[in-house]
């Protein structure tokens, strides 16, 4: 699965423009999970990452190269507990996952159980709004939950524990980009992840490859390996009939 390499390279590019550090990643320390979504009200919030006009960015992206030796948080900006005011957010998950095969419908499979993690982490105190109509991610933090000590390491450490529930899932970088200039120049990135992602489903909604009538074409001419996917499907279902 290398249909989201390009778009990896990419996005370690312009995060290696920023200054980023390392966080420990101790899977112990995950922040208490809610288990549900929370609602933190207006006046118990400390501030909004990508609230308000800020801009806000949410994607994740597998693939079976080897692009890292462990798990991974990253940050570019400061932590929670150094946050005064609203600011930009971004989160993006890169996961490295084991081969998996030839087999496309298992790919599409793993790759749709990785979305649903995506959406089932619920750190206390640490309320998170999605929208992936626009692959924006607001997260209000409590004053409670910045007062007893969370930080991105905790949440990364959560996130990175929901991830390594699903199967395959050999490691996972969790970046935390709170930049403004990084978050917009990511933004095309988001788009191209959900058309792929949407191309996939298209995929395996049309068996048949019928490429001159197609609507994602311009996708698959730009990924490399989306197109082989398509017509060995194809193939394949040919043979069995
Ligand atoms: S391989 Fe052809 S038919 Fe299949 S999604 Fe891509 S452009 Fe459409």
């Amino acid at each position: 699965m290398k249909l989201f390499d390009a778009i990896i390279d990419a996005t370690m590019a312009e995060v290696e423009k920023s200054k980023v550090k390392k966080l420990p990643v101790d899977l112990s320390c995950a922040w208490p999970d809610n288990g549900a979504s929370e609602f933190v009200m207006q006046r118990d919030s400390a501030f909004e990452l990508g609230g308000g006009t800020q801009a806000s960015l949410n994607y994740t992206c597998v693939t079976t190269s080897e692009i890292m030796e462990s798990d991974e948080i990253l940050l570019a900006g400061p932590d929670l507990s150094e946050i005064k005011g609203d600011v930009p957010f971004a989160r993006i998950v890169l996961l490295q996952t084991e081969d998996l095969g030839d087999d496309s419908e298992g790919q599409y499979r793993a790759i749709r159980e990785m979305e649903f993690a995506r959406y089932h982490v619920f750190p206390k105190g640490y309320m998170v709004r999605v929208s992936s109509m626009s692959n924006e991610e607001q997260v209000r933090v409590s004053k409670e939950a910045v007062r007893k000590g969370i930080s991105f390491a905790s949440v990364g450490a959560s996130y990175i524990k929901k991830y390594r529930e699903v199967a395959n899932v050999k490691h996972v970088r969790v970046i935390f980009l709170l930049e403004k200039e990084a978050v917009s120049n990511l933004k095309p990135y988001a788009g191209k992840v959900d058309d792929i992602t949407k191309t996939l489903t298209h995929i395996f909604d049309n068996i048949l490859a019928d490429c001159g009538h197609c609507d994602m074409k311009s996708v698959c001419d730009e990924v490399e390996g989306m197109k082989e996917m398509h017509l060995g499907l194809a193939k394949k279902k040919e043979r069995k009939e």
